[in-house]
C-alpha cells in the first residue's frame, strides 16, 4: 500500500471538513503535506492541530498574519503562507502526490490546473474549474498523464458504474447516456414565485446534504445541476444529448449509466460526501468512510422530470454548453456574482437567472481559446453582472 502525501485546497470548507474525517481515519494510509483556507482561523488552527501539515495557506493575508502568531504561540511548527500563489505552490510541490481540489468557485482554477499540469492524482470538487476551462484542464490532465477521480456525487458515481477502462469512446464501451440525479433542492415543490420570492436562509436549506452556501444556492436554482452537466460533459467526453437529468428527491441513487442493452447501472448509498470522498482517497481500494449503511427498507425511490420553467438556471446551463467556446465561463462567473449578492440579501433569487441570460446575451462569442482568454470572460462577465445587478437593486 502506498503512503499518499495530500495537499487538501478548501480544507476549512465542508469538503475539506469530510476530507480529514476520512483522512483521519486511516493514519496508515495518508499524511498531510498542506491545508489551505482563505477566511476561517479557529478552524484551520485546530485542523493544524490535530493533522500537522508542514504548511497551512491563508489565501486572505489577514487571516494568515491571525494564524501566524497563534500558529507560533502554540509551537505547532507549520509554515503559514498566504496569496492565491501559495495555493499553486503547495498544489505542486514535488512532496505532493495527490491534491484535492476544494475550494469555491473560479478562484480554484489556478492552482487545481497547475496540479493538473504537474501530473499529480486530482480529486476533484471544484466544478467550476472544469465549467471554466474544460477542454484546457483536460488537454492538460492528458499531456501530462495526471490522474482524475470525481468527488462530486453524481460524477463519482458514473466513474463508478463505467467500464473501469472506459476510454471515452461512448460506442466501444456500449454507453448510451449518463442520467445526473438532482435532489430538487430546497424548491421543488414550490410555486413560482414563492421561488421568486426565497430568503437566502431558504436557499441555504437543503433538504439531503450539507454543503457550502454558494453550492447550496446552486442546489437551490438547479445551477448546480447545470454545472455538473457541463462537468460531466468533459470528464466524460459525453455530447450535451448523452447527459440526461432526472430529479430524484430521496437523493440514494447518485447517478447512472444507461447501456446499450437495456441495462442501467446506478450507484446508491447514504447521502454522504465521505463516500465519493473515500473511494477516490482510496482508489483502487475500496476503504472505511465512517459512512452509515443504507437503510432501504420501507425506502421508496421516485423520480421526476426537472421543470426548466421554475428553474431557468438548468436550461441556461444546457444553452451555454450547446454555445461552447467562452458561454460557460460566462454562465459561471456570472452565477458566482449573484450568488453573492443574493446571500447578502442585496437581490432577490430569479435575479441570478436573469444576470445570467444577460452576461451571457452580451458576452457569447468572444476568443475562449487560452486561459487568458477564458479568465478575461470570466472578469468581463463578473463586471456585466455586477452592473445589471447593481441597476436593480436601485
Ligand atoms: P465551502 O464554502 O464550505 O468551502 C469553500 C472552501 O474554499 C473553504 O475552505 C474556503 O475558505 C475556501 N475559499 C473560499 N474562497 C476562496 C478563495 N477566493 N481563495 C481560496 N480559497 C477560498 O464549499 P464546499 O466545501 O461546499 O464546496 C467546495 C467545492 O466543492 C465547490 O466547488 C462545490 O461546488 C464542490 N462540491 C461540494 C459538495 C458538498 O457537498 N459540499 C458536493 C459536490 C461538489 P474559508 O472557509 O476559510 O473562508
Ligand atoms: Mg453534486
Amino acid at each position: 500500500m502506498k503512503r499518499r502525501v495530500l495537499t487538501i485546497l478548501g480544507a476549512t470548507g465542508t469538503i475539506g471538513v469530510n476530507t480529514l474525517d476520512v483522512v483521519a481515519r486511516h493514519p496508515d494510509r495518508f499524511e498531510i503535506f498542506a491545508l489551505t483556507g482563505a477566511t476561517q482561523v479557529e478552524r484551520m488552527l485546530e485542523q493544524c492541530r490535530t493533522h500537522r501539515p508542514r504548511y497551512a495557506v491563508m489565501s486572505e493575508p489577514a487571516a494568515a498574519a491571525a494564524l501566524r502568531v497563534r500558529a507560533a504561540e502554540e509551537g505547532l511548527g507549520v509554515e503559514v503562507l498566504e496569496g492565491a500563489a501559495a495555493l499553486t505552490e503547495v498544489a505542486i510541490a514535488p512532496e505532493v502526490d495527490t491534491l484535492m481540489a476544494a475550494i469555491v468557485g473560479a478562484a480554484g482554477l489556478p492552482a487545481t490546473l497547475a496540479a493538473a499540469q504537474a501530473g499529480k492524482r486530482i480529486l476533484l470538487a471544484n466544478k467550476e474549474t472544469l465549467v471554466v476551462s474544460g477542454q484546457l484542464f483536460m488537454d492538460a490532465i492528458a499531456a501530462s498523464g495526471a490522474e482524475l477521480l470525481p468527488i462530486d456525487s453524481e460524477h463519482n458515481a458514473i466513474f463508478q458504474a463505467l467500464p473501469g477502462d472506459f476510454s471515452g469512446d461512448f460506442e466501444q464501451a456500449g454507453v448510451k447516456a449518463l442520467w445526473l440525479t438532482a435532489s430538487g433542492g430546497p424548491f421543488r415543490t414550490l410555486p413560482a414565485e414563492a421561488i421568486a420570492a426565497a430568503t437566502p436562509e431558504q436557499a441555504v436549506a437543503h433538504p439531503n446534504w450539507v454543503m457550502g452556501r454558494k453550492i447550496s444556492v446552486d442546489s437551490a436554482s438547479l445551477m448546480n445541476k447545470g454545472l455538473e452537466v457541463i462537468e460531466a460533459r468533459w470528464l466524460f467526453n459525453a455530447r450535451p444529448e448523452q447527459i440526461k437529468v432526472v430529479v430524484h428527491p430521496q437523493s440514494i441513487v447518485h447517478s447512472m449509466v444507461e447501456y446499450a442493452d437495456g441495462s442501467v447501472i446506478a450507484q446508491m448509498g447514504t447521502p454522504d460526501m465521505r463516500t465519493p470522498i473515500a473511494y477516490a482517497l482510496g482508489f483502487p481500494e475500496r476503504i472505511d468512510a465512517g459512512v452509515s449503511a443504507l437503510e432501504l427498507m420501507g425506502r421508496q425511490l421516485t423520480f421526476e422530470a426537472p421543470d426548466t420553467a421554475r428553474f431557468p438556471c438548468l436550461q441556461l446551463a444546457f444553452d451555454a454548453l450547446a454555445a461552447g467556446g467562452n458561454a460557460a465561463a460566462v454562465l459561471n462567473a456570472a452565477n458566482e456574482v449573484a450568488v453573492a449578492r443574493f446571500l447578502d440579501g442585496a437581490v432577490p433569487f430569479n435575479a441570478i437567472a436573469a444576470s445570467i441570460a444577460h452576461a451571457l446575451g452580451r458576452l457569447v462569442g468572444g476568443a475562449a481559446d487560452t486561459l487568458d482568454d477564458l479568465l478575461e470572460a470570466d472578469r468581463q462577465a463578473r463586471s456585466v453582472a455586477d452592473t445589471y445587478l447593481g441597476a436593480l437593486r436601485a
